[in-house]
């Protein structure tokens, strides 16, 4: 799909583990203030795709560019394209031994050079913003997995990221705490951040999404409207997948 003001752009993708094929010829354009969900069955690469995208993962053939810059090999430019790019795993990754406020102010004073007490006062109002103001004097583990998933969520932000990329964020959680978290992610959205968002909560990909984008195999399949997509899937893959999970 056409986009106006592109924030991510792939070209030409390509990448394999061995002799798998991981990602095929990938072509793939998020603008600024999107919000795309990739969904797709387990092992097609949804994963991989994120991980490229702030230079966890390699690739042997093509580009990506963020914001108009090409993703550095390595070294300082490095650094900086990670604080730009946030990310948020299935499994929340706090610092066990630092408490709340400390995780989330950690990588602005470390990465970005910020005092510790404008880091602080950055993170109580993240906090807020997420729901967890009251919290953040505890440690990872006197919180819920969704309480942790949300401060990892003002982690991510604390480091002022020109996009948010979450893989997965609530599929570790029990039942009941996914929504408190899909409903920080729609509240981001609804404030402009750019997201890719690897999910397999369809509520949120109807109601959130601007664009989903179908993986199978490691190719983009489909890249359509939300309604497009869950109404008249194209492909025999994207019906399977859609047949079985709705
Ligand atoms: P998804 O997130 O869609 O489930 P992944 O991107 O995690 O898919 O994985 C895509 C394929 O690549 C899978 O077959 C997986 O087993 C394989 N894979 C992922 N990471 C590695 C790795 N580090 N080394 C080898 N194979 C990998
Ligand atoms: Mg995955």
């Amino acid at each position: 799909m056409a986009v106006v003001d592109p924030l991510i752009e792939l070209r030409d993708v390509n990448k394999h583990y061995g002799q798998l094929h991981v990602l095929q010829d990938i072509n793939l354009t998020v603008g600024r203030g999107e919000v795309v969900v990739v969904i797709g069955p387990s092992g097609s690469g949804k994963s991989t795709l994120c991980r490229t995208m702030n230079r966890l993962e390699t690739i042997e053939s093509g580009t990506i560019t963020i914001d108009g810059e090409p993703l550095p090999e390595e070294g300082k430019g490095l650094a900086a394209l990670r604080a730009d790019v946030g990310m948020v795993f299935q499994s929340f990754n706090l610092f066990a031994h630092r408490t709340v406020l400390a995780n989330v102010s950690l990588a602005p004073v470390k990465v970005r050079g910020r005092k510790r007490e404008e880091a602080d006062r950055r993170s109580r109002l993240l906090l807020d913003r997420v729901g967890l103001a009251s919290q953040a004097d505890k440690y990872p583990a006197q919180l819920s997995g969704g309480q942790q998933q949300r401060v990892a969520i003002a982690r991510a932000l604390a480091m002022e990221p020109k996009v948010m990329l979450f893989d997965e964020p609530t599929s570790a959680l029990d039942p009941e705490m996914i929504n408190e978290v899909l409903e920080v992610m729609q509240q981001l959205a609804r404030d402009g951040m750019t997201m890719v968002v690897v999910t397999h909560e369809m509520g949120f990909a109807r109601s959130a999404a601007n664009r989903v984008v179908f993986m199978a195999d490691g190719r983009i399949v489909e890249d359509r409207s939300p309604e497009d997509f869950f109404t008249h899937p194209e492909s025999e893959r994207a019906k399977d997948f859609l047949s079985k999970i709705l």
